[in-house]
């Protein structure tokens, strides 16, 4: 007997039909002898809805008021699942994120979870009773409903699998795994049997939305074996691969890998805007003033260039801002015009950044240069790089986002035979 957490995200729940396969999916470890706990996102494209309607109810709307609507869609599919799984003689109920209760910090609309207590989860699932839990909510300091940001049922399940001491955390979804990049946009990605928890942890927070960041970083520090698996998946033939493990792709520690690769994925995010201000002084001070205004502004800053100065008196400086924080970054730099002294400031949004991930890189020389090689052959310029020890990221043209991961994909070697 085991243990188990099993997330279904919201294509998986999408009408009454596919819960219907989801509730299948449950059963089968139901009979199987496991204690389950499945948590549920809302029904595709819920969330969407629900953030607009907030939207326009009130563009500067209250975060907490916008938490209370956008958590609803979790609540319905919650209380669909469980309906469906009693409808199939599946002993289950529905739980809410302050039912259990998912203590959550105060930053509405992108908490983070402080704690929960599995004690009541724990208690019915050893009298075998399925939890279904809606994910991507819990409760705030002041008693009140907090979502955890986008993709946030992730961080539920893999959190909950935490507190009730889960053996394992399976993430069922509309892929078979994490791939190589994309498989939507590369047809030649291949599946991974399974990638580290640091190498993941680079790949979602560098574009790739199959699992939230903060999943990753919650399974990392907790050791929670996570798994990504394919919710299409015909519940009825479902059988473990040949390493005991199910069909899909393993999220562990690095030296569970055998076979490491140099370059492991390649990933993209087309949510970046880049901001460039020219001529201001060359000078000490300068770049602290810049970085300083926008630190205290919340924003996060990525990649900065600061050009060598032609004549020793004046440099631009570039740098790269998520695109939702740009006006607000345009205006941080113009309020600070009576002290920071330049002569324009430049701003381009259709940007992409395209990133290279393997922790096989520590130890190979020359990995950046083929990726600037590669895309100096097909003629995409670079507009700024920035890299750790693990990756290599280069800002380009949006319009050239398919041809550059397509390209780096097939450099590095990544491409199914
Ligand atoms: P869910 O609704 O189940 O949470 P998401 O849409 O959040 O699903 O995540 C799954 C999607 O992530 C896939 O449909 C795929 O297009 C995308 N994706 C991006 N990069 C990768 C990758 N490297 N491997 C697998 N899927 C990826
Ligand atoms: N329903 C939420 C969203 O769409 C959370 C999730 O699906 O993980 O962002
Ligand atoms: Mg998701």
């Amino acid at each position: 007997m085991a243990r188990l957490v099993m997330k279904f995200g919201g294509t998986s729940v999408a009408d009454i039909d596919r819960i219907r396969n989801v509730a299948r999916h449950v059963k089968r470890e139901v009979d199987a002898g496991h204690q389950v706990a499945v948590v549920v996102s809302a029904m595709a494209g819920e969330t969407n809805k629900l953030v607009a309607l907030a939207r326009e109810a009130s563009p500067l709307h209250d975060a907490r008021e916008y938490d209370a609507v956008v958590a609803s869609g979790e609540q319905v599919s919650s209380g669909l699942l469980a309906l469906v799984l009693q409808a199939m003689g599946v002993d289950a109920r529905s739980w809410q994120g302050w039912q259990i209760p998912i203590r959550t910090d105060e930053a509405h609309s992108v908490a983070r979870i402080v704690d929960i207590d599995g004690a009541r989860l724990i208690e019915r699932l050893e009298q075998n009773q399925v939890a279904v839990v809606a994910g991507f909510q819990g409760i705030s300091p002041d008693n009140r409903i907090a979502t955890l940001g986008r993709g946030g049922s992730d961080t539920s399940a893999v959190a909950i699998a935490a507190a009730i001491d889960a053996d394992r955390c399976d993430i069922y979804t509309d892929v078979d795994g994490v791939y190589t990049t994309d498989p939507r946009i590369v047809a030649r990605a291949r599946r991974l049997e399974k990638v580290s928890f640091e190498e993941m942890l680079e790949m979602a927070s560098l574009g790739a939305k199959v699992l939230q960041v903060r999943s990753v970083e919650l399974a990392m520090v907790k050791g929670v074996r996570v798994m990504v698996r394919s919710s299409f998946e015909d519940p009825a033939s479902v059988r473990d691969g040949a390493n005991g493990l199910p069909h899909g792709t393993l999220i562990c520690d690095e030296d569970e890998i055998v076979e490491q690769q140099v370059v492991t994925g390649i990933a993209y995010s087309k949510e970046e805007a880049q901001i460039s201000i020219r001529g201001v002084a060359d000078k000490p001070g300068v770049a602290a003033d810049v970085f300083v205004r926008l630190a205290d502004a919340h924003i996060n800053v990525d990649m900065i260039v600061q050009n060598v100065s032609p004549d020793g008196s004046t440099t631009d400086i570039t740098f790269t801002v998520p695109d939702a924080s740009y006006d607000q970054a345009k205006q941080v730099i113009e309020s600070a015009r009576n002290t920071l002294t330049y002569t324009e400031i430049e701003g381009v949004r259709d940007v992409v950044k395209v990133s290279v991930v393997g922790v096989g890189m520590r130890s190979h020389a020359g990995v950046a240069a083929r990726a600037f090689q590669a895309l100096a052959d097909r003629n995409i310029n670079i507009l700024a790089i920035s890299t750790s020890e693990i990756k290599i990221s280069v800002l380009i043209d949006q319009a050239y986002t398919e041809l550059a991961v397509r390209t780096l994909h097939s450099v590095y070697g990544l491409d199914k035979q």
